[in-house]
């Protein structure tokens, strides 16, 4: 056995360095033993959070370790750091704050070099919230700069995901167009002692309910006040339940994963078909026929269960209502079993939406809604496609 296998297995906080360490320079071996021991892991708590610099970050990072830790939960945090490939290193900058829980044996704190290219996120990310969760940490923190498109990588990776905005430099307008809220399950407005935060989280609510976004939700919480984090930690539990099982359905990982996270625009994403029971169907697809069950996974949003088989670009969803009130159950009376719908993948979904407005096509929803990937999916209106349902994933 190896040394990086032993450190995995004896959950030896003190290698846990080294085996992130080799994940990052890409290593086979420390790749080979993640996968050994994918089985062992549980799933963690893991929250986004992002925000221009000066939102007050560092400070939230600080009161939420300091709840989580208050709640006897471990806490894993990792900052994402815009360092370029040339400067290499990470950078710990303006996170001293947090270094007061660096003693404390329930915490772990590591810096990630985000040597992505453009549009990407640190390579090994996926690879690292694998093995934290190996190490059983309870709630892993993902703070990212909150530069655009390493957020849009980090969506899929936690749920929730959580924005910042100050009241102060809050330029409503420019934030909502900044794509930031967009992806935000809850935004936060932090510095809230300062004047104008209610009435900059009152625009907010707004804007997004004018947006059809009511699931979304947001907070105000002053660190200087000690005020809104008991708010903030319960939308946290509540969105992290509402996204089904509380953690976003991801595949076994690999180096790379998240640095080109969209795929080609218009290649299929996934097949899913209706069936009354899931158990009556999966031994075909995962025995018969081989293909790898990444899990099953309830979306209580729509009250159906969806157990997901993995392709080598795709995947198939067997689709089952989890309740009398599943509009699965309606679809199954009158039509059985079989295809249910065809969801293709596209990188900019809302542009997509107006694209094929355009053409005449109508939405059953324009506004993207949450979904079992982690961001956006709208369905077009079967009557535009001859009776066949069709999805699009951003
Ligand atoms: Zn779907």
């Amino acid at each position: 056995m190896s040394v990086l296998d032993q450190s995995l297995l004896r959950r030896d906080i003190q290698s846990l360095a080294h085996f992130i360490t080799a994940l990052e320079s890409d290593s086979p071996a420390a790749q080979a033993t993640l996968k050994k021991s994918w089985k062992r892991r549980r799933p963690a708590l893991r929250i986004g959070v992002t925000g221009p610099a000066g939102s007050g970050k560092s400070t939230l990072l600080d009161k939420l370790i300091a709840w989580y830790r208050g709640k006897k939960k471990t806490v894993a945090v990792i900052a994402i750091d815009p360092s370029s490939p040339a400067t290499g290193g990470a950078f710990l900058g303006d996170r001293i704050r947090m270094q007061r829980h660096a003693r404390d044996k329930g915490v772990y704190i590591r810096s990630m070099a985000n040597r992505a290219a453009v549009g990407g996120i640190a390579p090994a990310l996926d690879c690292v919230l694998g093995t934290l969760e190996i190490f059983g940490f309870d709630v892993i923190l993902i703070e990212t700069i909150g530069a655009g498109q390493s957020d849009t990588a980090l969506r899929p990776l936690c749920s929730p995901l959580l924005v910042l905005a100050p009241p102060d430099s809050v330029d409503i307008v420019q934030a909502m167009k900044s794509g930031l809220m967009e992806i935000a399950d809850i935004l936060v407005i932090s510095k809230a002692d300062l004047p104008g935060a209610d009435h900059a989280a009152k625009t907010f609510q707004q804007c997004l309910t004018l947006r059809g976004a009511q699931q979304r939700h947001v907070v105000c919480v002053s660190a200087l006040k000690n005020s809104g984090i008991e708010e903030l930690t319960s939308k946290i539990a509540e969105q992290a339940r509402n996204t089904g099982t509380g953690y976003p359905l991801y595949s076994f990982p690999k180096y790379g994963d998240t640095v080109h996270p969209e795929i080609q625009d218009g290649s299929l994403h996934h097949v899913a078909i209706a069936v009354h029971r899931i158990k009556d169907h999966l031994p075909l697809y995962a025995k018969t026929l081989g293909m790898e069950h990444e899990g099953t996974f309830t979306l209580r949003e729509y009250s159906v269960r969806i157990a997901a088989l993995k392709l080598p670009n795709a995947r198939i969803e067997l689709i089952e209502p989890a309740g009398p009130r599943s509009t699965l159950t309606k679809f199954l009376a009158k039509r059985g079993e079989g295809l249910h719908h065809v969801a293709f993948q596209v990188a900019d979904l809302p542009r997509r939406v107006t694209d094929l407005k355009r053409s005449g096509l109508k939405w059953i929803n324009e506004q993207p809604r949450p979904g079992l990937h982690g961001s956006g999916i709208c369905f077009l209106h079967p009557s535009s496609a001859k009776g066949i349902l069709l999805e699009f994933v951003e």
